[in-house]
């Protein structure tokens, strides 16, 4: 009788260390997880670190915790023999698994079972400890991201609205240099130097005359006259004016335009604008030879235009800029920095959207996307 109250007492005794253990563990997994200045492969490596600890043999225990197909895995991890899973679920959706187990090989002659009942339970506990962390971490991700594309959005429009200030307040000047300059070409006898410098103006004024349209545009003064129209015949007519006016034999232009295109709600005008711009930065991008194609596609409830090019492709930081006014990489003559800015206008305008993907070296690749019509009609093949 003693003896087996001496076993109860000792049973006791291990259970309740037992559950100090897991206790201990799941204190500490928290103090990981929660932790603000660490990544989450941060987090996953110091969980998996912990976890064998809290394990009824920790010497030999090892874990492993395999999330979005990358795997941590704790210190001098081999195969396991025997082991004890809980799969990940953030958001319903089956992320990854957490695991703890041995070694046959290590695990004392006895121990024919080696998991207790509690650990099935902490293991559960502890891959929905991680899948709340994780789905935390992502949401406040995605937050820091809005708010940096609000801010973004912000500091355009007010760059927009004071560029559209300036354009306004220098289209007068600016006519009136463009009329007198050809008022004085007409004069006679003017002699060949005088003519040339006045050409001079005349062309340099129509190229600011361009910049406060394109200026305009940017700030959206100019609101689009939507209807509804198919893409592909814009399309085909932007690509006509830069074929004929491109004088680059080493660039390939390719279509790849699909058939079956719903109809936008869009101004012509402004979308062809768009696609002359992103071409003709394409073309730009590519030092010689290479290509640019410019393709369209829909999953019916979006039309995407996209324009890939296989030139120099941006780095991350640059990509932040391009869409800000006046950034420019390329030379007086060839760029204002005002292509991309009126593409972002002209795009916002109609509700889309736009999505770059750049490699350096590779190319570039930008995506538009528009919303079909309601109720659209389908363009015809051909057309
Ligand atoms: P611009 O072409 O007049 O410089 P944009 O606003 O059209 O002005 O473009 C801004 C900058 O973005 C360009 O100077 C260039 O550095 C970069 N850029 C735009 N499109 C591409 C591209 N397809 N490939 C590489 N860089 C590009």
């Amino acid at each position: 009788m003693a003896h087996s109250r001496k076993e109860k007492i000792n049973t006791t005794e291990q259970a309740l260390r037992e559950r100090m253990k897991e206790l201990d563990c799941l204190y500490e997994m928290v103090d990981i997880l929660v932790n603000p200045n660490a990544s989450v492969a941060e987090r996953m490596a110091g969980v998996v670190e912990r976890l064998p600890r809290a394990w009824q043999f920790p010497e030999i225990a090892i874990a492993r915790i395999t999330l979005d197909d990358i795997v941590y895995q704790s210190a001098n991890f081999v195969d396991i023999d025997y082991s004890q899973g809980a799969d990940i679920v953030i958001d319903g959706h089956t992320r990854g698994v957490i695991e703890v187990g041995y070694r046959s090989a290590d695990l004392p002659e006895q121990a024919n079972n080696p998991f207790l009942d509690e650990e099935r339970k902490l293991i559960e506990n502890i891959a929905h400890q991680i899948a709340v962390h994780v789905q935390r971490h992502e949401i406040e991700l995605r937050q820091k991201e809005l708010e940096a594309q609000v801010q973004h959005a912000d500091r355009l429009a007010t760059i927009g609205q004071l560029a559209s200030g300036v354009a306004h307040e220098m289209n007068d000047p600016l006519s009136g240099i463009l009329g007198f300059a050809q008022l004085a070409l007409k004069a006679p006898n003017i002699p060949p130097t005088v003519e040339e410098d006045l050409n001079e103006i005349v062309a340099a004024s129509l190229r600011a005359r361009e910049i406060v349209k394109k200026l305009l545009l940017f700030a959206r003064q100019t609101p689009p006259q939507k209807s509804r129209v198919a893409l592909n015949p814009i399309v085909e007519d932007a690509l006509f004016l830069l074929e004929a006016g491109c004088d680059r034999p080493g660039i390939k232009w390719v279509r790849e335009l699909c058939d079956n295109l719903p109809t936008i709600d869009a101004d012509p005008v402004q979308v062809r604008q768009v696609i002359v711009n992103l071409a003709v930065n394409a073309m730009q991008a590519v030092a010689r030879d290479g290509t640019v194609t410019v393709q369209t596609e829909t999953d019916d409830s979006e039309v995407m235009l996209t324009v890939t090019d296989t030139g120099c492709g941006m780095r991350a930081e640059m990509i932040e800029k391009i869409f800000t006014p006046f950034f420019t990489t390329k030379d007086v003559g060839e760029g204002t920095g005002l292509g991309l800015s009126v593409v972002h206008g002209i795009v916002t305008a109609h509700g889309g959207t736009i999505d770059i993907d750049s490699e350096v070296d590779r190319g570039t690749r930008f995506t538009v996307r528009f919303a079909a019509s309601n109720n659209s009609e389908h363009e015809r093949p051909g057309i």
